[in-house]
């Protein structure tokens, strides 16, 4: 096996930067693997999972207040269905793309062999930009989109649920609209709200499951979250409630971002502030240096986007948790993370650290935790759902978090494991990735040439 496969999967897909670069990452820890294990290569099995098993792509039209017509594009990438029914997010965002979801569905093959439940991998989405739009607007927009959707999932097909600009409000709009379609109440998203067929703890889960997994990496070097300071981008679900399991663990948050900019509030983001952003970002939808003029203690620094590097990676810190979005932070923002001292990186978002940022993060002996292993809690407790609706049961919000914390534990030392087995000691994301490939690669075999 050489370099070619990856020359071969470039060429089969030219201009999807994103996808390249998720699919170079897997191959750059799996190569060793791929070495060891000559069944791999027999059956092909790099080239076959790098390659959808299915991709879906949609006209979605809607009429907005003023009676406008819009047409949208809307994406439904099947990926890989070997370990389960295709499981992953939907994401509305005006940059959305196929690159971009094909990379997304990629890193879920492993994300969601990692957890330990039988989920294949998936993501979606449309370039539809929720932003601005009123309620109206994003129910038609969203019930046009399920109409053509609705052919092709199935709670034992796949599975979507939220990802950025998806959140409970879309879910909702969504699941009335398949069970219009279908007359059927079943549970063919996740993500769901509480009295018809959510699960609990499952809005809290990638962000709390953040925060587990980067607790068990400080335990493992016998530190504690007590008394750290964290930068923390972004201000959606996975952030929010990133913020929230920082403050319960008596860790200190300092900062919050959108794409207009970032807070940096120096004592800390407490209990009463993280209500403020959640009314501000859940409700009001509201922008966030409206946070800097509600508290006179915070700053807010507006996106630079022609700096070359975001200064809100340059405040001092122990930990930094990326959670809004993909490559978020580069080499010169890994560079004044180490400038700083930071400890540990763990990704809340899905690949917001570039390849060269990750390169300086591990020269530089920086603790790093890759989002298909630190965010899975997410994914996780979507699969938690899926069981509670297949078994007609409804678990406590202690049950399920106990089993997120199980999940994120498991992942966590099976990444260490992993990487120690194969010569990686202490790496996580070649831990992940090898552990992840493994277990889809097996059972690609087993299940023969499809
Ligand atoms: P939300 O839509 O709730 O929040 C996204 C946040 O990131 C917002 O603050 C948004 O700001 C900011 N953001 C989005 N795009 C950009 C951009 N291009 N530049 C700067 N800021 C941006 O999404 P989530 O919190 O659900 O998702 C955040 C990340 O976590 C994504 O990478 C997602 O794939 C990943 N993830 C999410 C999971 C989940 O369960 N929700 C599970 C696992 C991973 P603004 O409002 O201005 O756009």
């Amino acid at each position: 096996m050489s370099q070619s496969v990856i020359d071969r999967i470039k060429q089969r897909t030219p201009g999807e930067t994103e996808f390249h670069q998720a699919v170079d990452e897997v191959y750059l820890n799996v190569k060793e693997v791929l070495d060891r294990n000559p069944q791999y290569v027999k059956h092909n099995i790099f080239d076959r999972i790098a390659e959808p098993e299915r991709v879906i792509m949609f006209r979605v039209p809607w009429m907005d207040d003023q009676g406008n017509i819009n047409v949208n594009r809307g994406y439904r990438v099947q990926m890989n269905s070997a370990i389960g029914p295709y499981k992953g997010g939907l994401r509305f965002h005006p940059s959305v793309n196929l690159s971009i979801l094909k990379f997304l569905a990629f890193e879920q093959i492993f994300k969601n062999a990692l957890t330990g439940l039988p989920m294949g991998g998936g993501k979606g989405g449309s370039d539809f930009d929720p932003k601005g739009k009123s309620d109206a607007e994003v129910m038609r927009f969203t019930q046009s989109f399920m109409q053509e959707l609705a052919k092709h999932i199935g709670h034992r097909t796949d599975v979507p649920a939220g990802d950025i600009g998806v959140g409970g409000r879309e879910i909702g709009y969504l699941f009335g609209m398949y069970k219009k379609i279908k007359n059927e109440f079943v549970g063919i998203l996740t993500g769901k709200g509480q009295g018809w067929g959510g699960s609990l703890i499952r809005p809290e889960a990638t962000g709390w499951g953040l925060i587990y997994f980067a607790m068990y990496m400080l335990e493992k070097q016998n530190e504690t979250l007590a008394g750290k300071r964290c930068i923390v981008s972004g201000s959606g679900n996975v952030a929010q409630f990133a913020i929230e399991k920082i403050i319960q663990n008596d860790g200190i948050a300092v900062t919050a971002s959108d794409s207009s900019g970032f807070i940096y509030d120096p004592d800390g983001i407490t209990r009463e502030k993280l209500e403020f952003i959640m009314d501000l970002k859940n409700n009001r939808r509201g922008r966030i240096h409206e946070y800097a003029e509600k508290y006179s203690n915070a700053t807010f620094t507006p996106a630079d986007r022609e700096a070359g590097h975001n200064a809100l990676w340059d405040i001092e810190a122990d930990l930094a948790l990326p959670c809004a979005t993909q490559n978020e932070i580069n080499a010169a923002d890994a560079k004044n993370l180490v400038k700083n001292g930071i400890k540990l990186v763990a990704e809340g978002a899905n690949m917001p650290t570039t390849p060269e940022a990750i390169e300086v993060l591990m020269e530089n002996g920086v603790n790093y935790a890759p989002g298909k292993a630190s965010n899975a809690g997410g994914v996780a407790t979507s699969g938690l759902e899926m069981v509670q609706n297949f078994g007609g049961v409804y678990w406590t919000a202690e049950e399920v978090d106990k089993k997120l914390q199980n999940i994120m534990k498991g992942i966590h030392d099976n990444c260490l494991a992993t990487a120690e087995k194969y010569g990686k000691k202490g790496d996580y994301m070649a831990g992940a990735n090898i552990a992840g490939f493994i277990k889809v690669a097996d059972a690609m075999i087993a299940e023969g040439i499809l």
